[in-house]
């Protein structure tokens, strides 16, 4: 069975073709600036055929268009027809309180996701757009939808709740919804797998650590709390997202400064963070390479990430009465000794200390627990784009296949 794994962005489609017997990915891609000028595809082979060609892609049902092309004629063909796509998985990054489940896709799951653009107007319409082209262009083989915030289903209301007046949370549905559900989930069940233990006897905390970040509390399988909010701007500072903030300095700064409405969600989301601080880059190798230089401001942002890592990973094991794991993952996660290295200082009280020669080495699965700790420490290379294909298969009545994570990489 083969399951073609889309990612639609506003502007962009990425897209990963894996065939379900050994969950090989066969090929995978993107179309970038679609709709505006300059588009272009990149695509790549199992076997290292890569191709780059500029392209004028109209809309998402051009890019797929283009995506089959490749996929199914000259040197990056690595299927004789678009008829060997059995399935199509389909991340959504909002589905809110009305998708505690993946599913799959039919017209009232479309209205849904729809009615939900108000507070993901980034992201959930362009999800929409790539289920309109994949129909336009597949006809109806089944689709399925993977949330990113259905992981974060189980939170209990008092991790969900913000403490403001209730009436909010009545009418308009604030609370936190908490998002890469996919991920935490995808690493957690692979901590507990390389732990050789249950998942449902194991308190995790996952740390998905990239331009987005966000570390959730995995008790029994199941997220308990999580650090983004209603959005992803909440939680943890990020490369330009500012995470939790004092909700009075929006009206100070509008004082200050005249700035007002979304200029405000623009400052918070476009120009704070790692790159609001240090002023150089939203890039955290660009941030560590100006500390070593000597940059303060460059110093602080990264201090500022790694103190804020550690209190979250206090609180959630405070929270949970314990832990037993800690997963890294993403791309500072997954690359960031100095970020690792400082975060696991002086944890030694929580039972958590990582060997400074194995967080040194790179590598998909890293066990970085140094003798004597109580609590393991991982690097685990996400893979969103398998765990989505797991649960379109599971929804087209196939059976998942066997753990073989590794099999199915990501490059970095
Ligand atoms: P992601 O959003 O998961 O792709 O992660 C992107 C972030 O990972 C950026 O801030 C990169 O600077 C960071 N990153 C990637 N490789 C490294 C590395 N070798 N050392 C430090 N940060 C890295």
């Amino acid at each position: 069975m083969k399951i073609l794994v889309i990612n639609c962005g506003s502007s962009s489609l990425k897209y990963q073709l894996i065939d379900m017997q050994g969950e090989k990915v066969l090929c995978k891609g993107n179309c970038e600036r679609i709709g505006i000028p300059g588009s272009k595809i990149t695509h790549k082979t199992s076997d290292g055929y890569q191709i780059e060609m500029d392209c004028a892609f109209k809309n998402h049902t051009d890019a797929f268009t283009k995506l089959v092309d490749l996929m199914t004629k000259g040197d990056g063909a690595v299927i004789e027809n678009i008829s060997e796509v059995n399935a199509i998985g389909h991340r959504v990054a909002h589905g809110a309180d009305m998708f505690p489940h993946s599913c799959l896709v039919d017209e009232a799951v479309v209205a849904k996701i729809d009615s939900l653009s108000e507070i993901a107007p980034l992201h959930n319409p362009a999800h929409i757009q790539g289920i309109r082209a994949a129909q336009r262009i597949f006809g109806d083989i089944p689709q399925a939808v993977v949330f990113d915030t259905s992981f974060h289903h189980s939170m209990p209301s008092k991790a969900y709740m913000f403490a403001i007046p209730y009436n909010y949370y009545k009418q308009y549905h604030i609370r936190r919804y908490g998002f890469h559900g996919t991920s935490h989930r995808y690493v957690s069940k692979t901590c507990a797998k390389l732990m050789e233990r249950p998942i449902e006897g194991l308190k995790i905390i996952t740390c998905h650590l990239g331009n987005g970040s966000s570390i959730t509390a995995v008790d029994g399988g199941r997220s308990v709390d999580t650090t983004m909010g209603f959005t992803p701007t909440g939680g943890l500072m990020m490369g330009t997202r500012s995470g939790d903030l004092d909700p009075s300095l929006v009206t100070y700064i509008a004082e200050k400064t005249g700035l007002h409405g979304n200029e405000f969600l623009r400052t918070f989301n476009e120009r704070s963070g790692l790159l609001g601080v240090s002023a150089i880059s939203s890039d955290a190798r660009d941030i560590e390479n100006a500390a070593e230089l000597g940059n303060e401001n460059a110093a602080l942002a990264l201090n500022m990430l790694c103190y804020q890592i550690k209190k979250y990973i206090g609180g959630f094991a405070a929270a949970m009465g314990g832990v037993d794991a800690i997963v890294f993952t993403g791309g500072i996660g997954e690359n960031s000794s100095t970020v690792r290295e400082n975060v696991c200082a002086n944890m030694e009280y929580l039972g958590v200390k990582i060997d400074l020669e194995k967080n040194k080495t790179r590598g998909d699965v890293i066990d970085l627990t140094a003798p004597g700790a109580t609590v393991k420490t991982y690097v685990i290379a996400t893979n969103e784009e398998l765990m989505i294909a797991r649960d379109t298969l599971a929804l087209c009545g196939g059976v998942p296949a066997p753990a073989v994570e590794k099999a199915a990489t990501k490059k970095k």
